[in-house]
């Protein structure tokens, strides 16, 4: 796998963001020059709810492996404490390790359920020629509130098997402490439910806006990874797709300059239509009073829509190798 976007070391935060606003002016963010057109086949609506019914199985099984993950490092941690507090003391930076796990661990489970079910749903949309972007995030909410569901009777489920502990710290006590549900653990899954609805909204967005689809011949478009390039490169393109100099680009992009910039071809097969997109990667780093900080940005930076004159010499471009 390649690693996207230079690092480079800069003084502090602020020194991150002078790097970054430095960047946006040699390579400004731009939107994308494809939008889908909103158009929902019966197809399309068939294979979304098929999509949203798979999401929401493989949402809550996402969900609950992540969750299991998450509780067993948690209980680790907790094992820690209790042998730590055993010995006399409690280490605040232990309790706030624990809490970390818990808060990651939450996030990741709840997130990835409902990034998966959105995907999922997406995913499966497209097989009926779905790009409806309101449609898919509509069903992926409906995939996601299922897997949530799903995820959250678990723990009530198996506490209820479980005799319960006087030892917190024992498995029995863990068991009871997560599956006896008061108001903090439904604070927590609202939290968590809205977190996977941001998550949701976000997978089924991007997915459904990056099946680039060419209306006039109501097919997808194939993608072709093209040569990296450089920065200095990715302007030269910028610059020359802006005149449409189709031959000075393909001059530059012939092989790979660099990793700043990741452009993809997206070209339809029946009429040679076609999308040119680049995103650009960045990296910053600096050392405060906790030590190392990486920044990372990402934006698309170049997205143009090509005419099939325009599109064919990029499609004769090698292939990225990685
Ligand atoms: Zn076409």
């Amino acid at each position: 796998m390649r690693t996207w976007g230079t690092e480079v070391s800069v003084a502090d935060e602020a020194g991150s963001r002078a790097h970054f606003d430095a960047l946006a002016r040699r390579l400004p963010a731009v939107p994308s020059a494809y939008h889908p057109s909103g158009a929902l086949p019966f197809t399309g609506l068939l294979a979304l709810l098929v999509g949203g019914a798979l999401g929401a199985v493989l949402g809550a099984a996402t969900g609950l492996v992540l969750a299991a993950v998450s509780l067993g490092l948690f209980s680790l941690m907790a094992l820690l404490i209790a042998v730590i507090a055993a010995c006399g003391f409690v280490a605040c930076i232990t309790l706030v390790w624990g809490l970390g796990v818990a808060v990651v661990g939450g996030g990741l489970t709840f997130g990835g359920l409902g990034w998966v079910a959105a995907w999922t749903t997406a995913r499966v949309g497209k097989l009926g020629k779905n790009r409806n972007v309101t449609a898919a995030v509509v069903i992926a909410f409906a995939a996601t509130f299922v897997a949530w569901s799903v995820v959250a009777s678990v723990p009530p489920i198996v506490a209820s098997f479980v005799p319960p502990s006087s030892d917190d710290f024992s498995l029995n006590g863990l068991v009871h402490i997560f599956g006896d549900y008061g108001w903090f653990h439904v604070v927590v899954l609202i939290v968590g439910l809205l977190f996977a609805f941001v998550m949701a909204f976000v997978g089924a967005e991007d997915e459904v806006k990056s099946q680039t689809f060419c209306e006039p011949c109501g097919a997808f478009m194939t993608t072709k990874r093209l040569p990296a390039m450089s920065l200095v490169v990715a302007e030269q393109v910028a610059r020359s797709l802006a005149v449409r100099d189709m031959i000075a680009i393909v001059d530059v992009l012939a092989s790979d300059t660099g990793s700043d910039v990741e452009p993809t071809l997206h070209r339809c097969a029946r009429c040679g239509a076609g999308y040119l997109d680049g995103r650009l990667w960045a990296h910053a780093k600096y050392v405060d009073s906790k030590g190392d900080k990486i920044v990372d940005r990402d934006w698309l930076a170049i997205s143009t829509q090509l005419r099939p004159e325009h599109a064919l010499p990029l499609s004769r471009l090698p292939d990225r190798k990685d």
